[in-house]
């Protein structure tokens, strides 16, 4: 039987006679969303000033440790003000995974500096540290207690880890290397919300997103929570938070009545609205949390005498995944194979995807500086990501 044949029966049969099309990652909203969006829209408290932004920003402080936490219009806005508070400036460098979304990519050009791409593992699907350790021993030095480039003469200020899928990175390792270098640590937790770190410094674990200078969340419709459209900066640093939160806010000076901006700023804060289903999603998600993993689990056991790739599994000395995608990984790198399945995955309505292009492979970013890319790239041909919506069931007969 053909590989994509096989894949395909399987997962079938697994989802029985759902109806399909079956998402990727579908939000999860009932009637505790539909009560707390209406009580908003009935205080008339809509737009940015309203009580359950700040609701919405104590519980998250709360679930995550962080001190500090600004909810924003989504999570790239978030990952914007991250950039910029830690000192990101115009013509700088900024060490991020080719193997992310375009968001993180991006937010480093809105700052007008260079995304400088690093290598994956196959075992995190998060930055390698190993490699690049030895990249920046290779390329870079320090002049002046900054970090520079010794071939393109910029700074390389800062570094943005990525939890792909909400797996966590070698966060510790990174952070010592960011140490050593001299670069800030912005964390981007966009799908991590609901994963743990194992953390040196905290017991018994750390919630993703509060181990670098700054930490950034999403609640964008695809991902575990969603408030419909929004993100949340996380910061020990108030220094940072103020900063953010006055960019974020037009760049107002805090006064009862008069409008003074201290410079070009941003209109990046989250409105009540969001904030009213952020709240009630947030409230779910352990359910989620408990239900996505029993998912994964099903997927394991699907896959479990598949010859040709296998359930991606968290390494559970690193931490604990959110498993906000379950990931089937292919054994070789096969374009093609790759194409094959997802074609026949999609044509039968359940809505596979492939992890995103390469940033390095992008157009905006195609002079930008990199190290060796082989393990994304060889990822890249090998990655496909099974529906995961919280409320999916699949069956596994055995
Ligand atoms: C979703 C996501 C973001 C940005 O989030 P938005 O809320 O869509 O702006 C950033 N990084 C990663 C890795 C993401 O998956």
């Amino acid at each position: 039987m053909d590989i994509e044949v096989e894949i395909l029966q399987r997962l079938i049969g697994a989802f029985g006679n759902r109806s399909r099309p079956i998402g990727l990652h579908e939000p999860d909203l009932g009637i505790d969303e539909e009560k707390k969006v209406l009580e908003c829209l009935k205080s008339g408290w809509v737009s940015t000033a309203g009580p359950f932004v700040k609701s919405f920003e104590q519980e998250l402080a709360q679930l995550t440790g962080s001190p500090h936490v600004l909810v924003t219009m989504n999570g790239t806005s978030a990952l914007h003000l991250a950039l910029i508070s830690v000192g990101v400036l115009p013509g700088d460098e900024v060490v991020i995974p080719t193997l992310t979304f375009v968001a993180t990519s991006n937010a480093v050009h809105y700052c007008g500096a260079v995304p400088h791409f690093v290598d994956s593992e196959e075992t995190t699907f998060g930055i390698d540290p190993k490699k690049l350790e030895n990249h920046l021993k290779k390329i870079a030095t320090i002049r002046n207690g900054v970090c520079v480039n010794k071939i393109t003469g910029r700074p390389i200020r800062a570094i943005v880890p990525v939890h792909v899928f909400g797996h966590p990175c070698r966060m510790n390792e990174i952070l010592l290397i960011a140490k050593e270098m001299g670069l800030k640590v912005v964390e981007d937790a966009a799908e991590a919300l609901g994963s743990y770190l194992v953390a040196p410094s905290t017991k018994p674990l750390a919630h993703a997103g509060t181990l670098g200078d700054v930490g950034i969340l999403s609640f964008n419709g695809n991902k575990i929570v969603t408030s419909a459209a929004g993100g949340a900066f996380l910061t020990k640093n108030s220094s940072y938070h103020e900063k953010a939160a006055m960019l974020g806010t037009t760049g107002k000076r805090s006064h009862p009545w008069e409008f003074f901006h201290e410079e070009v700023a941003f209109n990046y804060r989250m409105p009540n609205l969001n904030a009213a289903l952020g709240i009630a999603q947030l409230n779910r998600l352990q359910a989620f949390l408990r239900h996505k993993a029993s998912l994964q689990n099903r997927y394991v056991d699907l896959f479990s005498d598949f010859k040709f790739g296998k359930i991606f599994e968290c390494d559970s000395s690193l931490g604990v995944s959110n498993y906000w995608l379950s990931t089937l990984i292919l054994n070789s790198p096969d374009l093609l194979l790759r194409n094959k399945i997802l074609n026949s995955l999609n044509n039968e309505g359940i809505q596979a995807r492939p992890v995103w292009t390469l940033m390095h492979r992008l157009p905006m970013n195609k002079n930008c500086p990199k190290s060796d890319l082989k393990t994304a790239e060889s990822l890249d041909s090998r990655i496909i990501n099974l529906p995961s919506s919280s409320f999916l069931d699949v069956q596994v007969d055995k």
